[in-house]
């Protein structure tokens, strides 16, 4: 039984929790720490923001902290965003192998595409106002879990952009990393953008935050396609000519797209993209039940670009 393991703070990452008990634990290594949590030291991608063997951890907590396996998936993981655009059983299948030691990876279970280039991978985010804010309340900073979610760049408690941390996302349990001085650098203040900028990206992070909490049944990939094509040809993106050929008026789309966001905002959510924007929303929009992944935050552009939010689609 672990008397000492740390009350989460308010929106911590669950690793978080792990790097706080480690330093107080005595342990040489943190390997050591994570196997008196978990059972063993899982090597999955993802697992900082998806772990498993959680009913290990929940056995292993004291009754006193009060902590439930369902607790620390629903507050302390990103199991609410990688959930979102699963249905019910598919939801339900994640949120089982988080539960359990072993099974098949998670990033597949998720339908998370998997990095191939080091240069893609995400680095643990931070608010530097509530880094401050929170080391005069609890004289400690922590990482906090809505930072770490795909597509949120803002902190919404303070309406300023995040910073990248030294800490990679990707490397899951290799080594302990509470959040300090020295990996959270203040001085590290990233690009100021323009203030239409900032409101896009504040405005995206708050339909993914709606995502996150919002209670829907998802109705599958197949059924998002379909509204997708209904709401193109009602918005003459999608045409059909005397034939009944379709044609996807690509160039007229990907310009509107861009002018609804802004090239930077877009460049800044989606690095990288750019010069094959026009592609990849046409599988997003038309190909998305027959990728092996989804990409979430694509779909939260495009929903928010055709109904203007996500709401109006999900929730009808
Ligand atoms: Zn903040």
């Amino acid at each position: 039984m672990l008397r000492t393991f740390p009350t989460p703070y308010p929106d911590e990452l669950l690793y978080s929790i792990f790097a706080r008990h480690h330093i107080r634990s005595g342990n040489k290594s943190f390997q050591q720490t994570v196997e008196e949590l978990l059972g063993y030291v899982p090597q999955q991608l993802y697992g900082l923001g998806l772990p498993n063997s959680l009913s290990v951890l929940a056995k292993n907590l004291h009754p006193i902290t009060n902590l439930t396996v369902e607790g620390l998936v629903v507050e302390h993981t990103l199991f609410p965003f990688y959930k979102s655009f699963l249905t019910p059983p598919e939801a339900f299948r994640l949120k089982d192998l988080m539960k359990k030691k072993a099974g098949k990876p998670i990033f597949q279970v998720a339908k998370i595409a998997v990095i191939e280039k080091d240069s893609d991978k995400q680095l643990l985010r931070f608010c530097s106002q509530c880094f401050e804010e929170d080391f005069q309340k609890y004289g400690e900073a922590y990482w906090h879990r809505t930072h770490q979610i795909p597509g949120v760049l803002v902190c919404l408690e303070h309406k300023k952009l995040l910073n990248d941390s030294l800490v990679p996302l990707q490397d899951g349990y290799l080594d302990c990393y509470a959040a300090n001085l020295e990996n959270c650098l203040v001085s590290d203040v990233p690009a100021i953008c323009q203030e239409s900028t900032l409101q896009q990206l504040i405005a995206i992070a708050k339909e993914i935050s709606w995502l996150c909490s919002a209670q829907f049944e998802f109705k599958g990939l197949q059924w998002l396609r379909k509204q997708y094509q209904h709401h193109l040809v009602a918005q003459s993106f999608v045409s059909f000519s005397s034939s009944r050929a379709f044609k996807f008026h690509e160039e007229k789309f990907v310009d509107a797209v861009l002018s609804c966001y802004g090239q930077d905002c877009l460049s800044l959510i989606k690095p990288g993209l750019a010069d094959r924007l026009g592609r990849y929303f046409y599988r997003c929009l038309f190909a998305c039940d027959v990728e092996p992944v989804i990409d979430r935050v694509t779909h939260v552009l495009l929903i928010k670009f055709l109904l203007n939010s996500l709401k109006n689609l999900l929730e009808a």
